[in-house]
């Protein structure tokens, strides 16, 4: 039996399969990852883009982080690929209980799934830091330097800066959909972003899947192991 065929039969017998991913599920969609090859760490900046992306770099260099934010992380025109629309379809079919992203693309949400617990939050949601009122992406992309509101506030991402917490009833979600799962299947993620990548040691269940194109921490565990592109992979079950 090779690997697809053991994938399916593994998606065949379970019941509630929960999926871990991360900016690698997103990479079919042209949007970069951090560590490939390609991805943005390889990219010259004049700040490494942890230390852009940290709550201390945002607050002392606002503009320098919005011309990061707005050419590498706002990318409004990606489509969901094959792997989100999968996903999609197993929760629609009863078998998915929950996606588990580290991702702020919206993505997930783009292909049809409902219950998504966005560790990193999103880059759809953005509140001025004044008087909390909401401004959309677009607006962000349209605005020129360091985006303000009407009240003349400065306008923060929703996303989960590097030196931020994660929220306490997305991490909890999430927790308990991984407990409760049968299967985990983990894709497009090194595993090198924590706490998020520690939530995994919550699962409990019978088979542990691993879909990625490079090594991590955890393939040792893996009762299936499957070094490809997450998109190819996922539509071939
Ligand atoms: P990462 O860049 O550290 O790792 C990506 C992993 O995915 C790598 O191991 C790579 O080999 C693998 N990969 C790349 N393309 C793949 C594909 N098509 N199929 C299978 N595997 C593939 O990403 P991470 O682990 O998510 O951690 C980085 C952090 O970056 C996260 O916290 C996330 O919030 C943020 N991020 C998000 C996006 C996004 O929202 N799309 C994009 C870049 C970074």
């Amino acid at each position: 039996m090779n690997d697809i065929e053991r994938l399916r039969d593994i998606v065949k017998s379970s019941r509630s399969i929960v999926f871990f991913g991360g900016a690698g599920v997103s990479t079919e969609s042209g949007i970069p990852d951090f560590r490939s090859v390609d991805g943005l760490y390889s990219q010259q900046w004049d700040y490494p883009p942890e230390q852009i992306l940290s709550s201390t770099f945002f607050m002392a260099h606002t503009e320098e982080f919005y011309r990061f934010y707005r050419a590498k992380m706002l990318c409004l025109d990606a489509k969901p690929n094959a792997a989100h629309i999968k996903l999609a379809e197993l929760e629609k079919e009863g078998k998915l209980t929950a996606v588990v992203t580290q991702n702020i693309d919206g993505l997930h949400q783009a292909a049809g799934s409902k219950r998504v617990y966005e560790l990193h939050g999103s880059v759809l949601r953005n509140y001025c830091m004044k008087c909390r009122k909401f401004h959309t992406a677009e607006y962000i992309l349209e605005s020129e330097g360091v985006p303000r509101c009407e009240c003349g506030g400065l306008i923060k991402p929703d996303v989960v800066l590097y030196e931020e917490s994660l929220d306490d009833d997305t991490v909890s979600g999430a927790i308990n959909a991984i407990h409760a799962a049968d299967t985990l299947i983990i894709g497009g993620t090194s595993l090198n972003v924590y706490p998020a990548a520690g939530l995994i040691r919550y699962f409990r269940g019978n088979d542990l899947v691993i879909i990625n194109m490079s090594p991590t921490q955890m393939d040792s565990s893996a009762d299936l192991l499957i070094c490809g592109k997450i998109g190819e992979v996922m539509s071939a079950i």
